[in-house]
């Protein structure tokens, strides 16, 4: 059983930056995800917003992004395009980009990171004891964590367990 002191279930976009930010801080931390690359069926988000080209950017990674979007002004409220070209940050826009290659640019810088990402893999089952969890995988691996964090979707198994884990399988401590 290998051990991290994170795993993350889950390679989205959520995932993703959850993986970046905490090997920058410097954990040793891990991502399962079931698809086999970021390729994904349909388009799905289309864009960035401002705050979060800005967060990006502070991680030194929004030309990244700006180098394959398209820059417009996409806010807006109540159906009313609003126009912040006029705001005080660097990046007073949108980017139209869609959600394949955000979480492929997304991948790259995690990969710089070391992070290692068991792909083609899902967490299946997961049962929490005093030092930490522990993570079955379908590939019938299991892996030892401080923390499981369930960024696996709007389905997510690890937010919500289905009633067949039985009571002793309970969530994770929640971070
Ligand atoms: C049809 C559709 C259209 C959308 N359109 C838009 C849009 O126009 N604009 C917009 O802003 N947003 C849109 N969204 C929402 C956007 O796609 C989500 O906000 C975003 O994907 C959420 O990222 P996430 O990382 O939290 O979750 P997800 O992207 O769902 O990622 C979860 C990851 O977990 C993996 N996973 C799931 N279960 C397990 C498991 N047990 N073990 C291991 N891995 C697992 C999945 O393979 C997936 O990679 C759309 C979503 C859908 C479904």
């Amino acid at each position: 059983m290998t051990g991290h002191a994170v795993v993350i279930a889950g390679g989205g976009p959520t995932g993703l930056m959850l993986a970046g930010e905490l090997a920058l801080a410097g954990v040793d931390v891990a991502i399962v995800e079931r698809r086999t690359s970021q390729a994904l069926a349909g388009s799905r988000a289309g864009g960035l917003h401002s705050r979060t080209i800005e967060i990006l950017e502070q991680r030194g990674i929004a030309d990244r992004f700006l180098s394959e979007g398209q820059v417009a002004q996409v806010a807006g409220f109540a159906g009313t395009r609003l126009d912040i070209s006029d705001f005080p940050t660097r990046h007073p826009y949108g980017l139209a980009l869609w959600q394949t290659h955000i979480e492929r640019i997304l991948a790259g810088w995690v990969d710089e990171l070391a992070v290692p990402i068991f792909r083609g893999i899902q967490v299946t089952a997961f049962a929490q004891g005093d030092s930490g969890v522990d993570v079955e995988l379908s590939d019938g691996q299991s892996l030892r964590a401080k923390y499981l964090v369930g960024c696996d979707g709007g389905r997510s198994l690890i937010a919500r367990p289905p009633a067949s884990i039985s009571p002793d399988r309970i969530p994770p401590a929640a971070i």
